[in-house]
């Protein structure tokens, strides 16, 4: 299973396909992309294939965006099929998620959610987690970041997470705990990725992220790091990779 992000000037979609070939290593059963060109937001995802992908989504969709996401996934709650590949979004359509792991407590989450009137298309345990975080920042009008906090703060599990917002073109959310990520950081670009294989020939400038820690991607502005647990700030530390 893996994961793979880009926010910049350039167009997302040829390097997430790319990337999620290169992430095959890591093993999945479904696909799937979401691209935001700061108006529209098109997803597309299949069982099967990164090249399963690519043929259901050149046939579905324009590619255009310099914001994208991409997933392979290893289905853990729901079987693989194209409702329960990845990305997910919220009740509202505003949130689009990508998830690598396991919420364990999804099912007493989901039960609370469904008593505050949310619903859901697919079984997976990532589609809980995107709507727990719409409700947390919708319930506190709080910014994006923010509520990834909080929910991930109520969550038992393991993940690394990609988020983004459709009415904030310019920022990425991630978050790991137990499972690895990485962003790389061009000139005013940032590539997220499960390894670095998916950017290395953009920058050789990457940033790990440590177990229990978040960052907030966002052009302009660059990566902000902070604890999940306790808001500590952490300094990002920009290593230098070896090809
Ligand atoms: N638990 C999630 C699902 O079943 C993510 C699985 C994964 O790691 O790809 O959809």
């Amino acid at each position: 299973c893996g994961i793979v992000g880009y926010i910049g000037h350039r167009k997302a979609y040829p390097i997430i396909l790319e990337g999620l070939k290169r992430l095959e290593y890591r093993g999945y059963d479904s696909a799937g992309i979401a691209l935001f060109d700061g108006k529209n937001l098109k997803i597309s995802k299949t069982k099967g294939k990164v090249a399963d992908l690519q043929k259901k989504l050149e046939a579905e969709i324009t590619t255009t965006g310099n914001l994208g996401i991409g997933h392979t996934r290893w289905a853990t709650h729901g079987i693989p099929n194209d409702v329960n590949s990845h990305p997910h979004c919220s009740n509202s359509g505003d949130l689009v998620i990508i998830h690598n792991g396991i919420i364990e407590n999804y099912a007493a989450l989901k039960k609370e959610l469904t008593k505050r009137g949310y619903t859901f298309k697919s079984d997976t345990d990532t589609e809980v987690l995107i709507n727990l975080i719409e409700d947390i920042k919708l319930k506190e009008n709080i910014k994006l970041g923010k509520a990834v906090q909080i929910a991930l703060n109520q969550v038992v599990g393991a993940y690394a997470i990609a988020v983004f917002d459709r009415n904030k073109p310019d920022e990425i959310v991630i978050a790991r705990l137990g499972s690895p990520l990485a962003i790389g950081v061009g000139e005013d670009e940032f590539f997220i990725a499960s390894d670095a294989s998916p950017f290395i020939e953009y920058t050789k400038n990457a940033i790990y992220l440590e177990d229990e820690e978040m960052a907030i991607v966002r052009i302009k502005k660059g990566v902000k790091i902070r604890k999940i647990k306790d808001d500590t700030v952490v300094a990002p530390y920009v290593q230098e990779l070896q090809m």
